[in-house]
């Protein structure tokens, strides 16, 4: 047989050819900072566990009752009645999961109630469910610029789609963060013929800094390329019917691509991209992300179709959101503190620090306080700067943010970090 012949070809002889190589040993300069960080006496910042969740505010960490201000719970939907009630019912009705790709048996109801909520909710004619926000970006930029065209981003682009761009075999060229003038610029050098895609984000995830979509649309159409907006920052509360900031902008039906997810505003997991492009659907046949995994739980996909469905008149959370942005952003400003943006423009409020020691004392301080913001550091923050990321939630209350303000006082007239 075959298998015979190969196993006379392979020498059985155990003398090594070559010298055994341990793959792990590249991680040890990471171990080794790590465990510096822990000998220093700190909490790990990246192995937080909530004990409990008792609201989208609220949960038990370490055994202390917490404030959450780190995570993506914008719009407060995770505890939504509605949403809860349309969870348990496709758990009943369908099973826990789909054992199977969207492509073949995983497509259920619930997948298609998304997809139409989707629909109403941006006004477009396309939508697409992929498992998460990160395998959306994955998919949709690998797919759609190929070997010989480009794709064109933003320097401080989110880790998907810098993922996006090694996943597919275009021809990658990053212009200077929110520079209008850099991505004219690097546009301008590319020849005429191929097909380019030009990346943007609505909300930059990091300093919560927002793009100017309007100039940079328009600089795309100029070079003739194709443009995709991530919205993942700003669903549900940016743009009259929270769209987004490209909806803010007024700059409907001039996007060709948005990419959001399930994972902040609408407060379950998964993602998607919406578009009125009439071959939007060949995606469905093409995507790797998208064919090549299990596709979402049918109670996941439910409650994401009864959250969209109620984010899209969600008005008076929208107005709360808001007023939390600007009440802490205000007050954080009167502190002292050195902010990621002059004013409150989205619902994550970065506070810059000084340097990775002091941020970690600063994060801790505020954990140990009762109050869970996130840390973020280089690669994921721009330019080398560490930081505390706060994100804000429509169900914040006054006496929350307030209480918030206290801590940060104390915590940064401890530390140094205010005067
Ligand atoms: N895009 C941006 C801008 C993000 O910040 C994130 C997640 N933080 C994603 C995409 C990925 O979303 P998901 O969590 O659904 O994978």
């Amino acid at each position: 047989t075959e298998t015979g012949l190969q196993a006379e070809a392979v020498s059985l002889d155990p003398s090594p050819v070559a010298p055994e190589r341990d793959l792990m040993g590249k991680f040890d300069r990471l171990i080794a900072e790590r465990q510096a960080l822990l000998d220093s006496g700190v909490i790990d910042p990246f192995a937080i566990v909530m004990d409990e969740v008792r609201s989208p505010t609220e949960a038990v960490i370490g055994g202390r009752e917490t404030i959450l201000l780190g995570t993506y719970n914008y719009m407060g939907m995770t505890f939504d009645p509605d949403v809860i009630a349309a969870g348990h019912a496709a758990l009943d009705a369908f099973g826990s999961g789909t054992n199977g790709s969207r492509m073949l048996n995983g497509t259920f109801r619930d997948h298609m109630e998304a997809e139409d909520a989707l629909r109403d909710f941006y006004g477009m004619s396309g939508a697409i469910v992929f498992s998460t926000g990160y395998m959306a970006n994955l998919g949709m930029i690998s797919t759609l610029a190929a070997k010989g065209e480009y794709v064109i981003l933003d320097a401080d682009s989110h880790a998907s789609i810098y993922d996006g761009c090694a996943q597919g075999n275009a021809e990658i060229v990053r212009f200077r963060h929110n520079s209008v003038e850099d991505l004219d610029k690097r546009l301008g050098r590319l020849p005429r013929e191929p097909g380019k895609l030009v990346v943007l984000e609505g909300v930059y995830s990091m300093l919560g800094d927002i793009a100017p979509l309007k100039e940079m649309v328009a600089v795309a159409k100029k070079h003739g390329a194709m443009v995709l907006s991530d919205e993942a920052h700003s669903m549900g509360f940016y743009g009259p019917n929270g769209r987004g900031v490209y909806e803010a902008q007024g700059l409907e039906g001039q996007v060709d691509f948005v990419i959001g997810t399930f994972s902040k505003s609408v407060g379950t997991v998964g993602g998607f991209c919406v578009s009125n492009h009439p071959k939007f659907e060949a995606i469905r046949l093409a995507c790797r992300p998208y064919i090549f995994t299990a596709s979402l739980p049918p109670s996941v996909v439910a409650t994401a179709a009864a959250s969209i469905r109620k984010l899209a008149t969600a008005h008076d959370k929208r107005e709360r959101l808001w007023a939390n942005a600007r009440a802490l952003h205000g007050g954080l400003k009167a502190k002292g503190f050195r902010l990621g943006t002059d004013t409150p423009d989205s619902a994550i409020i970065a506070v810059i620090l000084d340097d990775q020691v002091q941020a970690v004392a600063m994060w801790q301080a505020l954990l140990e306080a009762g109050l869970y913001v996130n840390m973020a550091r280089p690669p994921a923050t721009p330019a080398g700067t560490f930081l505390l990321r706060c994100s804000l939630c429509a169900e914040h209350t006054p006496d929350q943010i307030a209480r918030v303000l206290a801590l940060f006082d104390e915590a940064g007239r401890a530390l140094g970090v205010i005067a």
